[in-house]
């Protein structure tokens, strides 16, 4: 048993009990019930529950979500038609080719082709 102060409710008068439970106040001869500063639970372990159990166990019982490795990316990828240099183009309209540095334009079926000029 873990000793604790308790306080007795009629003179408020501090002393120390070997445990929880019931307890005669030496002072005024009040009987008193110390809880061991938790509410009584007969499922506790006797000692071994601090004051603030609480917040131990998981709500739902489930993992929480991975979150997914950040957003997808948006990347087009083109072939110049002049060395088949396959690289990514993006969003633009008309590139060049960072190998061979021909003047490209993408069509609307997406494949680039050479702008002459
Ligand atoms: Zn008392
Ligand atoms: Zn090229």
């Amino acid at each position: 048993m873990v000793p604790v102060i308790v306080r007795c409710g009629r003179c408020r008068s501090e002393l120390e009990i070997p445990g929880p439970g019931e307890f005669v106040c030496p002072a005024c001869g009040t009987r008193n019930v110390a809880r061991g500063g938790v509410a009584p639970d007969p499922y506790s372990i006797s000692g071994a529950a601090p004051a603030s159990a609480s917040g131990l166990t998981v709500p739902g019982g489930g993992p929480a979500p991975i979150a997914p490795p950040g957003p997808p990316t948006d990347i087009r990828w083109g072939t110049c038609p002049a060395c088949r240099y396959k690289f990514a183009t993006g969003e633009v309209e008309a590139v060049t080719c960072p190998n061979c540095r021909a003047s490209l334009l993408r069509s609307s079926d997406g494949n680039l082709g050479i702008t002459e000029g």
